[in-house]
């Protein structure tokens, strides 16, 4: 019954035992209810509400007790394949792949929740249809050391993370395995093939020199040809080896002073410098954390081709520095020579690619293919701007002295060895 200003009363009415001549008397009770019937739709609210939170879930909740699913959202139902009422008469061990992994589940998870009153695991279980699947299981005990106090559990479905996991360690297995290949060819490559040319080179000479009186002209051209030829090869295996040692004969990462080991490079350069002409200009390096030989290898590498790709009658000039740029220390080695076209920026730090004929640049092209190996090993980046006609800037970043590269440094660079030498070959 409500009145007109909106309150709600409870009214009962109950029969009087009737007097003499007062048939059907009856009392009526008023109580006010309005305080409880608002209280009444307030929870009523709430708990739909708490229902569509439940029930929106984008991982599966069931609320068990002992062995008894006493509720759960929609996720779960559907994540199983089974209807709410039915899990509700269904024990757990159901729902797992086989007796052996919900054995060795609640082995585990009853030891955890005792300890800790929580659970993660991931474990195989299996649909109404028969479907076997990785689930994850995050379970909470409502009441610790109390198992009768139900436990709510939280299950997501990772079977594709797990086959990605797979996938992953399998192709990381295939990586190193190949890695282990490639090493091996290059040690191949420089005992192996090194002797059979050496014989080729050495019997094309003792040929020259003994029966050189006997031959023709186009005979003893033929045989500078193919020595020529030999000795090219050489340098080609040599080459390669280095290249393939920078990753395993690198010494360890250690506080290096660039400027000290600047100054030896261009020390070995000294020669290139004065038949070139060359100036070198030199700002202050800092400390940073490198391999010495390695360090020294790269700037000589730099320098080296800035000397040799000048422009025809244009003394080279150099010029070496370094800045602090984001918390690294950022090299650049810049030159007024050639210069290089923008769509070879990314191929010329590419083994054995070149821009120029031999006959034009002495070289077999692996010098800058060293530099970007040597300058990933050291968690670097290198790259290179140029305006051609003008000149060229190799830029390359180093960690600072102080910097910690982490304890997963070998792991991760035998990774990148083998990324590096398997995109290479
Ligand atoms: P190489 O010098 O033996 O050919 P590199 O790997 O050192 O091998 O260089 C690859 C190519 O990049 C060179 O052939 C050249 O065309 C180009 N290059 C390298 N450094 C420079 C430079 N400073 N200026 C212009 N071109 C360069």
């Amino acid at each position: 019954m409500a009145l007109r200003d909106g309150r709600v009363f409870e009214v009962y009415s109950r029969g009087v035992p009737p007097d003499a001549g007062q048939a059907g008397r009856r009392v009526w009770f008023y109580r006010d209810i309005t305080e409880r019937k608002n209280l009444e739709a307030r929870l009523r609210r709430a708990l739909e509400e708490q229902d569509a939170i439940f029930n929106s879930a984008g991982e599966g909740i069931a609320f068990l007790r002992g062995e008894r699913f006493m509720r759960t959202n929609k996720r779960f139902a559907a994540l199983f394949g089974y209807g709410s009422e039915e899990l509700e008469r269904l024990a757990p061990a159901a729902l797992f792949a086989d007796a052996t992994g919900y054995d060795e589940f609640k082995q585990v998870a009853d030891g955890a929740m005792r300890e800790a009153g929580s659970y993660t695991g991931e474990h195989r279980m299996r649909r109404r249809s028969g479907g076997v699947f990785w689930c994850r299981l995050s379970g909470t005990t409502l009441e610790r050391n109390a198992p009768t106090g139900g436990t709510i559990w939280v299950l997501a479905d990772v079977t594709r993370r797990r086959l990605a996991d797979r996938r992953m360690s399998r192709l990381l297995a295939d990586l190193e395995r190949s890695n282990a290949e490639l090493q091996q060819f290059a040690y191949v490559a420089s005992h192996d093939l090194q002797e059979p040319l050496r014989m080729v080179s050495s019997y094309l000479g003792l040929i020259e020199k003994r029966y050189g009186d006997r031959l023709d002209h186009t005979a003893l051209e033929f045989i500078g040809f193919a020595i020529d030829g030999a000795h090219r090869m050489q340098n080609l295996i040599n080459d390669l080896l280095e290249y393939s040692r920078v990753g395993t004969r690198g010494k360890p990462l250690t506080p290096t002073d660039a400027g000290a080991v600047l100054g030896a490079a261009l020390e070995n350069l000294q020669i290139a410098v004065q038949d070139s002409g060359a100036t070198v200009h030199c700002g202050p390096m800092p400390h940073v954390l490198a391999d010495e030989g390695q360090l020294l290898r790269l700037f000589q590498n730099l320098i080296g081709n800035a000397l040799k790709y000048h422009r025809p009658g244009v003394a080279p000039e150099v010029r070496v520095t370094a800045q602090q740029v984001d918390g690294l220390w950022r090299f650049s080695v810049s030159d007024n020579g050639i210069g290089i076209e923008p769509q070879y920026y990314d191929r010329v730090f590419m083994i054995f690619q070149r821009l120029h004929t031999r006959q034009e640049y002495s070289g077999t092209g692996i010098g800058l293919a060293i530099c970007k190996k040597i300058v990933e090993r050291h968690r670097g980046r290198i790259w290179v701007e140029s305006e051609p006609g003008v000149g060229s800037t190799f830029l390359f970043t180093l960690q600072p002295s102080d910097a910690t590269l982490g304890d997963d440094g070998d792991a991760d660079e035998h990774q990148d060895e083998a990324v590096e030498t398997a995109g290479a070959v």
